[in-house]
C-alpha cells in the first residue's frame, strides 16, 4: 500500500479525487485481492470509478466498497470524508465539528456533526487490548455545559460529570491511556472500570481511595499515605487529566454530558496514537470498514 500523506499537499497528491479514495478502500477492504461475501468467489467485475462497486464473477452480487462501513449511504463525498479524517487524526488537537464546518465547505452544520460524529465512533476499536502492567488509575470531575450554556467553572458537584483514567507506566513515561464516564466513586463503579480497561494480573497504582480496595484479579497499589499530594505519586493520570480537560475546553468549549464518553473517546484514540499521527487516519478509516454504519438516531440517542 502507498505511503500515508503527511502533509496537505502529500494528501492531495494522494488522494486528488473521488476514484483515487475509492481505490484506497477497495485495496484497504480486499487487500488480497476481491473475494465475494456471498460465495467466497474471487473473481469480480469492476462497476464505476468514483463510488467503486465490484460486481462478483460468479453470483453476480454487487458489492460497494463502503458497504457495512460508517461511509456507506452517505451524501458526502469520499474525498470528504478522508479529508475531515485526516484533519482529525493528524491535528494536534483534533478538530471540532463546527471547524469541519468551515474547513470543508459543507452546506450545514449538521453534516459536519454527523460527520465528526460518526468518525470518533470509528476511534473505538472493540478487539483492542485491555492495558497491562502497572496502571496508574484515578478519578476526577469535569464542569459540564448545558446547552446553550458556557461552562461555569467552580459549581458544586451537580454540574460536574465524573470519570475515570487509566494510564500503563512504560518505563520513565505513560504508555496507553483510558477514559470513562462513572455514575460515582463507589467501589463499585471504579471496579466496574479497572475490570473492563485493566488485563488480569496487571496492578493498579492508586491514591489509597477506599474504592480501590476490593479489587478482583488484579494487584493494588495504593501510593498515598497521609497528606502527600496526588499528582506527585500519580504523575501521568494527572497529566492526562489535565490535557483532557485543556483540550475539552480549547476545541469545544467545554463538554456536553450527552456525548462526553465520545470526547473522551477521541482524546484517548488521540493520544494512544501520539507518537504516529500519520497511521492514525490509515487506523481511522482501516477501523471504520469493520463497524456496521450507524444510523441518525443511533448516534444521537447514545451517550
Ligand atoms: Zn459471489
Amino acid at each position: 500500500m502507498a505511503e500515508l500523506p503527511r502533509s496537505l499537499p502529500e494528501f492531495e497528491a494522494r488522494f486528488p479525487d473521488e476514484a483515487a479514495c475509492a481505490r484506497w478502500l477497495l485495496d484497504k477492504r480486499w487487500p488480497d485481492g476481491f473475494r465475494c461475501p456471498a460465495c467466497g468467489h474471487d473473481k469480480g467485475r469492476e462497476l464505476g470509478r468514483e463510488r467503486l462497486t465490484v460486481q462478483c464473477a460468479a453470483c453476480e452480487r454487487q458489492v460497494s466498497v463502503t458497504a457495512g462501513t460508517v461511509l456507506h449511504g452517505s451524501h458526502l463525498g469520499l474525498r470528504t470524508w478522508f479529508l475531515a479524517a485526516w484533519l482529525m487524526a493528524t491535528h494536534a488537537n483534533g478538530i471540532s465539528a463546527r471547524q469541519l464546518w468551515r474547513q470543508l465547505g459543507l452546506g450545514g452544520y449538521k453534516s459536519a456533526w454527523l460527520l465528526a460524529r460518526k468518525l470518533r465512533r470509528a476511534m473505538v476499536d472493540p478487539e483492542r487490548e485491555p492495558l497491562a502492567g502497572l496502571v496508574e488509575v484515578d478519578e476526577t470531575s469535569v464542569p459540564f455545559r448545558a446547552k446553550g450554556e458556557p461552562v461555569r467553572p467552580g459549581r458544586s458537584h451537580d454540574g460536574r460529570l465524573l470519570l475515570a483514567g487509566a494510564v500503563e507506566i512504560k518505563g520513565k513515561g505513560p504508555g496507553r491511556v483510558r477514559l470513562a464516564v462513572i455514575g460515582d466513586y463507589s467501589a463499585v463503579a471504579l471496579g466496574a472500570f479497572v475490570a473492563a480497561v485493566i488485563a488480569v494480573g496487571g496492578t493498579v497504582v492508586s491514591d489509597g481511595w477506599p474504592g480501590y480496595r476490593r479489587l478482583k484479579e488484579v494487584k493494588h497499589d495504593p501510593r498515598v499515605v497521609g497528606d502527600a499530594p496526588a499528582h506527585a505519586v500519580l504523575p501521568w493520570v494527572h497529566r492526562v487529566f489535565a490535557n483532557a480537560k485543556r483540550w475539552a475546553l480549547g476545541v469545544y468549549h467545554g463538554l456536553r454530558e450527552r456525548h462526553l464518553q465520545a470526547y473522551l473517546d477521541e482524546f484517548v484514540f488521540r493520544f494512544n496514537r501520539r507518537r504516529t499521527p500519520h497511521a492514525a487516519f490509515d487506523r481511522l478509516l482501516g477501523l471504520s470498514l469493520t463497524l456496521e454504519p450507524a444510523t441518525y438516531q443511533m448516534l444521537v440517542g447514545r451517550g
